[in-house]
């Protein structure tokens, strides 16, 4: 049976999707897909409950979501079995990737939404200074659609959904029908937490759910998928002017120092490259390591990735469905005909489940697939450099540009090769943890993503920051009000040449 195949409509003509293990090819449910209309009339729900959710204090609010913690605790079990069943990740995995990320935004995002939402004084600048006084206020900005892949299927449906319930904002969520009811968890924690129903809504499907939630009434679209979805539902929201946030896919490099501890990086390597069966859009996809320590570190990451398990109880469990395994397949094939060096494993082993063995591949270079185009497979591909600019202008040759890191021992070097290159975060002597770290902010760049999420506007970024602007005085009239005669021209070019002819009073006019 295929991950998802299209099963007999249901009796009132709905599309019916059956769902597969990638670990064992057995059954493991199946979704009715959302109708356009079904996703139409979820928006309209959506929009008629978003007032009264975002008339409740930011506290009521994340009170509310903070709950969905002791929810995903007492569930966390069921979560990770639905997790497991439609992905195969290894248990390892689901707590790792799914679990404790999401406990931690709840936690997190809920924590701060009172202050980050709450209206700010805002200090002016120059001569505005003594006229007016700033405010600003969070205002929420309606219904958003959040739409989601299968890779992380419950913590990347998760995290954009709390942050923009906190916002006050209403959410239709539509996960990835490749692991749909992982994906669905994420509303049904929120809605046992206390999150109302209409506020939270869940549509399932393909494509065409997706497509009809954001061509939909809806006034932000958060994305997370491939660059091609994600260029299509940009395009649909310049159409309407409608906001969106698109996470996409990475070619993510990782810079193996001179001076790298290399037992390390060749760690790291091994992980990195291979964790989730190396569907993680900022996993490591490329290694380039200085050539004086290249026959060292490759000796290190061979003798690793060959001790890695893989299989139904492995370390690497199976890519979650077929489309991604014949990608994987492709690129190491197309590497291997173009002249690479096959370590370590290197082909696909479909006996029970879509496996591919963890694979090591040396001496590629930029014209592979592998080297150019995203893979998403447990795969290390290393190519050797001269030096660390040589590793830099490499890791700058790409279409992507969503993370990247370095190893090496001195954080000032890594602090220096950061500043060149052109990726959306750099971490030091590790890597996908940055999606982590919610200060962060997140996003590519390149053919990326557009815009970040996390980071101190999280939550502002389901917003609209509304300024307020108020009067001081209560004057009769401004200066530069009607009348305008030879006064007011002869005010202004004095405020001209006292505010910004004068050096000094430059200065505190800032
Ligand atoms: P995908 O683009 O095929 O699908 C993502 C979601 O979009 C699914 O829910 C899908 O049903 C929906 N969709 C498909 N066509 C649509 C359309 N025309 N309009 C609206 N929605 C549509 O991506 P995928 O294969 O599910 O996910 C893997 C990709 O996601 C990889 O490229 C990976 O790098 C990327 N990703 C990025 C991040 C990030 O934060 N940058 C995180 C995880 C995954």
């Amino acid at each position: 049976m295929a991950i998802v195949q299209a099963l007999s409509p249901a009796p009132d003509g709905r599309r019916r999707l059956g769902l597969a293990s990638p670990a064992t090819r057995e059954a493991v449910g199946e979704i009715t897909v959302s109708t356009p209309d079904e996703v139409t009339a979820a928006i309209a729900r959506a929009r008629a409950a978003q007032p009264a959710w975002a008339a409740r204090p930011v506290k009521e609010r994340a009170a509310v979501v903070a709950r969905a913690l002791d929810v995903l605790l007492a569930r966390k079990d069921e979560i990770c079995a639905t997790v497991r069943g439609e992905t195969g990740k290894p248990q390892a995995e689901a707590l790792a990737v799914e679990i404790v990320p999401s406990c931690d935004f709840i936690n997190h995002w809920s924590g701060r939404a009172a202050r980050d939402l709450a209206d700010e004084r805002v200090g002016l600048h120059g001569y505005m200074k003594p006229l007016k006084k700033l405010y600003l206020q969070y205002q929420p900005l309606g219904v958003v659609g959040v739409i989601t892949p299968w890779n992380g299927p419950f913590v990347l449906s998760l995290n954009p959904v709390v942050q923009a319930l906190l916002a006050g904002n209403a959410v239709v969520l539509k996960p990835s029908e490749v692991a749909p009811h992982s994906g669905g968890w994420a509303a049904k924690v929120l809605w046992e937490a206390g999150v109302p129903s209409d506020v939270l809504q869940l549509v399932h499907g393909d494509g065409e759910t997706g497509a009809a939630l954001v061509d939909g009434d809806v006034d932000k679209i958060s994305f997370t998928g491939s660059v091609g979805t994600g260029k299509k539902i940009a395009a649909a929201c310049a159409g309407r002017l409608v906001p969106c946030s698109l996470e996409l896919g990475g070619k993510d490099a990782m810079i193996v120092c001179a001076d790298a501890d290399l037992e390390r990086a060749a760690n790291g390597a091994v992980f990195l490259s291979m964790f989730n069966s190396g569907q993680v859009c900022v996993g490591t996809e490329r290694i380039y390591v200085v050539d004086s320590v290249a026959d060292e570190f490759i000796a290190l990451v061979k003798e690793k990735a060959a001790a890695v398990t893989y299989g139904a109880d492995g370390e690497v469990g199976p890519l979650f469905w077929e489309r991604q395994l014949d990608i994987v397949s492709r690129h190491v094939a197309d590497a291997r005909a173009k002249g690479a060096t096959i370590v370590v494993g290197g082909s696909p082993d479909t006996e029970k489940g879509l496996f591919f063995q963890p694979t090591v591949v040396t001496d590629v270079t930029h014209d592979m697939d592998l080297m150019s185009e995203e893979t998403f497979g447990p795969v290390a591909a290393i190519m050797r450099v001269a030096d660390e600019h040589e590793a830099v202008r490499l890791a700058n040759d790409s279409r992507y540009g969503l993370s990247g890191s370095v190893f090496s021992r001195d954080p000032k070097k890594v602090m220096r090769i950061a500043r060149q290159l052109k990726t959306g975060s750099v971490v030091h002597n590790d890597a996908s943890v940055i999606y982590g770290a919610a200060e962060a902010p997140f996003g590519g760049r390149k053919d990326s993503g557009l815009g970040q999420v996390n980071g101190r506007d999280a939550l502002r970024g389901y917003t609209h920051p509304l300024p307020i602007l108020i009067d001081r005085w209560g004057q009769e009239k401004e200066n530069i009000w009607y009348p305008a005669g030879d006064k007011t021209v002869k005010t202004l070019e004095s405020t001209i040449t006292f505010v910004f002819g004068n050096r000094l009073v430059r200065r505190f006019m800032r």
